[in-house]
């Protein structure tokens, strides 16, 4: 197999036979039998075989292949916009071909936009089976991987792993016969029936992933308490010397949230605990605690955050409330001077300074922590699983630490569960009292100037203002210049404002002495790119503009809009949009508009987007179900929990083989 096809595969999870034979199909196309020309169903998929009656390359209204195609019942008009000059002469006048696609009326009769096109023979067999369609990524074509999929249906052992009687029982096919309906679906079978995914095949595969995912929960589970971490009993020596001199008291939720962390980190094996809360809800304080508690007791504690900015606004806090303590904070960042860094690195590595902040920069070699017993990650879905690795590996002492991950991208319970294994979950359910509702704005981009207009009385009424600039994902360069135009705009447009710059390219020092000027209310207006996107704190800011809204995800909008709001001022959040909207684009700005509310907010996002690409698999980890949802396939869980217990307890040899079938190499990196 070529190199650049084995990576195609990589990207696809794909790394052998028996990976390809778990890549079940999408969905299907029946090219079992062929439709008339003239009784093809507008707006249907059909495939119609027919001769080719002319063809020719068109130059207007744009370049493109047109060929008219001829059968015994009528004719039709098939059109490509991109082709390849060999598809011309595949469509030479008097050829058979057979066309795939669906029918439209068009202005010169039907036609067929992009059909599939395959010369063929009078008389040609037809396939046995419907069509699959697999996932699948740039330039690895359908017809590679239907034909390595069937020669791994053909090489591999289709071995049963589960029991006969439990198969029976649930009323669900064998393997094999569940697989081989899946990849090559006798016609008789409805593709929707398949497509819906209830058809009996599809269940017993789902039946089987969801059991492999409660065999990998219960092993990390069993794996994590027979390890060891440093018991950190909960003295309150500083935790209630802390809550003494905040100026305000926990939400109901901080407490409940600290106290399940203070009962985790007493114990003798690592703890693994997820902390969600909506933005706002204060996380910080519930990570401060727990580092306290780890002080306390003479250990070390770390704080990791994504950005600079973020990583300098929880320095700036955490050592504002340790200082009084009489607690240091060394912060490791790349903007610090590298003879601080050395000093600071040196007191760590001695264990004389216990409390730690930074960037992926307490990750690098010389941060040597000899006895941190407890990491906590804020913002973890930002960070690739092998960083989180990483951080969990720097103890020095052979024992694990324990670990505290933050997000303020709420995934709902069940979701957290099925994407991560093994994790324990705290949710800070209440925001911190004071908070005014933040209203939201939709203008259309034809508005802009009035928004300009309300920038302008907001900010010489004292308040201070955000300006997102339009995400550009394709390319870094144009988002730098698009920022680099909205703050020459801005600035031309509000000579009476001062107005600063961040992005993700200036160096950290400059970064840092924007944000600080921001804070400080020496700025009115902050142009920005989505650096500002996760945990900026500046209470006096209380409008947020967001360009080009449409283009940013409902998460972003969320988080973007959080910055927001902070304050006890009323504050408001417009949305920008430009016209025409997509489907998508219009149904995530009804959803941001209409709720405020994060958990609301990821549900709705959920069902827009499917749970694979919510959770981000690229950083999230690999998402442990592929198929299975807890939502449609609820009912199988229960005897899946089942059987895995039974499979542990009494056959640990097909516990393994399931494991090894459905996760192969990837187990390691879920448990991260
Ligand atoms: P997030 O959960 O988004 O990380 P932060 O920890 O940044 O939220 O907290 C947001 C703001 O609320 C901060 O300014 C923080 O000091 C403040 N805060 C946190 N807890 C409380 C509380 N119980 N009462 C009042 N303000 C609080
Ligand atoms: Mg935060």
């Amino acid at each position: 197999m070529g190199s650049q096809l084995a990576a195609r595969l990589a990207k696809l999870d794909l790394r052998g036979p028996r990976d390809l034979l778990l890549h079940l199909p999408l969905r299907y196309e029946d090219e079992t039998r062929l439709t008339p020309i003239a009784s093809a169903r507008p707006g249907w998929p059909a495939q119609v075989e027919g001769e080719v009656v002319s063809c020719e390359v068109v130059l207007r209204p744009r370049r493109q292949l047109v060929a008219r195609i001829a059968d015994a019942s009528g004719a039709l008009v098939a059109r490509w916009l991109n082709f390849y000059p060999s598809q011309k002469q595949q469509l030479a006048v008097g050829r058979r071909v057979r066309l795939f696609g669906e029918v439209r009326g068009g202005f010169f009769g039907d036609e067929m936009v992009h059909p599939r096109v395959r010369a063929v023979e009078a008389g040609e067999g037809l396939p046995e089976a419907l069509t699959p369609v697999y996932p699948t990524t740039a330039g690895l074509g359908q017809a590679t991987l239907r034909k390595l999929v069937a020669r791994a249906l053909r090489s591999e052992r289709l071995d049963e792993l589960l029991p006969g009687d439990w198969l029976a029982q649930l009323d669900l096919p064998g393997f094999a016969e569940a697989l081989k309906a899946l990849h090559c679906p006798s016609p008789d079978v409805s593709p929707a029936d398949l497509e819906s995914r209830q058809h009996p095949a599809w269940r017993r595969m789902k039946f089987e992933e969801l059991l492999v995912q409660q065999l990998s929960l219960r092993r990390a589970y069993l794996a994590r308490r027979a390890r060891s971490a440093v018991p950190l009993p909960d003295t309150r020596a500083l935790t209630a010397a802390l809550l003494d001199v905040l100026p305000f008291a926990p939400t109901g939720a901080q407490r409940r949230a600290a106290a399940e962390i203070a009962a985790d980190l007493a114990a003798p094996h690592p703890m693994q605990r997820l902390l969600q809360g909506d933005v706002g809800s204060g996380k910080t304080l519930v990570a401060a605690l727990a580092m306290l508690q780890a002080a306390e007791n003479g250990w070390q504690a770390a704080m990791m955050a994504p950005t600079e900015i973020l990583a300098e606004q929880h320095h700036r806090k955490l050592a504002a409330w340790f200082e009084p303590l009489g607690l240091e904070l060394a912060w490791l960042s790349g903007s610090r001077r590298k003879r601080e860094r050395e000093a600071e690195l040196a007191r760590l590595q001695r264990g004389e300074v216990l409390l730690a902040v930074g960037t992926h920069a307490l990750l690098e070699d010389p941060v040597n922590l000899p006895r941190l017993a407890l990491a906590v990650v804020d913002e973890q879905h930002r960070f690739g699983v092998r960083q989180r690795l990483a951080l969990r590996e720097k103890g020095a002492f052979g024992q694990r630490p324990h670990m505290l991950m933050m997000s303020a991208t709420p995934i709902p319970r069940t979701l957290a569960m099925t994407h991560y294994a093994d994790l324990d979950v705290s949710v800070l359910d209440e925001l911190p009292p004071g908070r005014t509702p933040i209203r939201t704005r939709l203008v259309s981009d034809a508005r802009r100037d009035e928004v300009v207009t309300r920038v302008r009385a907001a900010c010489l009424g004292g308040r201070q203002a955000y300006w997102v600039c339009p995400l550009i994902e394709e390319s870094e360069a144009l988002q730098l210049q698009t920022a680099q135009e909205t703050y020459d705009t801005l600035v031309a447009a509000l000579p009476e404002l001062r107005v600063g710059l961040v992005h993700g390219r200036l160096k950290s020092d400059e970064k840092s002495a924007t944000m600080a000027a921001f804070a400080a209310g020496e700025l009115d207006v902050l142009v920005a790119t989505t650096v500002i996107e996760v945990g900026v704190d500046v209470p006096n800011a209380s409008l947020m503009v967001i360009e080009h809204a449409e283009r940013f995800g409902l998460a972003q909008l969320h988080q973007l809009r959080g910055r927001v709001g902070r304050g006890t001022v009323e504050s408001v959040c417009i949305l920008i949009y430009a016209q025409p909207l997509s489907q998508t684009g219009r149904e995530r700005l009804k959803v941001i508009f209409e709720h405020t509310d994060g958990f609301e907010i990821a549900r709705a996002d959920l069902r827009i987007r499917g749970p694979g690409e919510f959770v981000g698999a690229r950083q999230s980890g690999v998402p442990l179900l592929r198929y299975a949802s807890l939502e449609d396939d609820g009912d199988l869980i229960d005897p899946a929990r089942e059987l895995a217990e039974h499979l542990l307890a009494h056959e640990p040899a097909r516990a393994d083989a399931l494991m090894r079938r459905w996760l192969g190499a990837r187990e390691g990196l879920l448990q991260a």
